[in-house]
């Protein structure tokens, strides 16, 4: 039997404390930034997607096109009765201008608006026997449609992911984000997809959507209550 001895036995020596990545702050590069503002406002806005109502692929092109300069509260309720009275593609190209500009007129630019999809009606009658192309060259040959729309539209359509849409709340987070410098939409697009995995390109759109009509309000953004605050270079606090 050993002898009990009075000294106590030795610790384990401690394991390796866990390597710490860095602090990420607003001036780090939008590489580093970028996955923690996507994963944050992802939790912020489990919900984010398009707000428009629509049951044709052709409706949802339509009231994409209405929703320029417009909120989706105001197209969701021009469409509850435009899609009733109007029922094919015929009947849009058909209408009465004046008639339709009446119809849409609450969603503001009617006249534009109302060339735009009877165009659009008329050309896809004409050059794709009634259905909606799903490509993005095919798309935007359609009267009233850019790459914005066609994003829109492909995307919750088809299923189809060519870019990301960028409306102005997507163009002004972007920039405050400081994740581009431009200001034309289709080189915030371009900075946007060379940053961002395809594989999101579709719901950060909505998701930045969101944050800019909630928090990252034009002109003045809320940047107390942003859960970005500490990480973005326009923050005011
Ligand atoms: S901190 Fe301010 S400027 Fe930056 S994203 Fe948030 S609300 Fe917008």
């Amino acid at each position: 039997m050993t002898p009990e001895t009075s000294a106590a036995p030795k610790p384990p020596p401690a394991p390796p404390a866990p390597k710490r990545r860095a602090r990420l702050s607003r001036d780090d590069p939008p590489e580093r930034r970028f996955p923690v503002i996507y994963r944050r406002l992802d939790k912020e806005y489990p919900e984010a997607r398009t707000a428009l109502n629509f049951s044709t692929p052709y409706e949802m092109l339509f009231a994409t096109i209405m929703s320029a300069q417009s909120t989706d509260a105001t197209v969701n309720k021009v469409t509850a009765r435009l899609f009733s009275k109007y029922r094919t593609l015929e009947d849009y190209a058909k209408a009465d201008p004046q008639e339709f500009e009446a119809d849409i007129k609450s969603t503001g630019f009617f006249r534009m608006k109302t060339k735009a999809i009877q165009g659009a009606a008329r050309r896809l009658l004409d050059a794709y026997d009634g259905k909606l192309p799903d490509t993005m060259a095919e798309i935007l040959t359609l009267p009233g449609v850019a790459r914005k729309t066609a994003n829109v539209v492909l995307g919750n359509v088809y299923g189809v992911v060519e870019g990301i849409a960028v409306d102005t709340h997507v163009g002004r987070l972007a920039r405050r984000l400081g994740l581009t410098k431009e200001t034309d939409p289709v080189k915030v697009e371009r900075d946007l997809m060379r940053l961002i995995p395809r594989s999101k390109w579709m719901r950060v759109t909505y998701l930045f959507i969101e944050h800019g009509r909630k928090v990252c309000k034009a002109p003045v953004p809320r940047c107390e209550e942003c859960v970005l605050n500490e990480i973005c270079p326009s923050s005011r606090v």
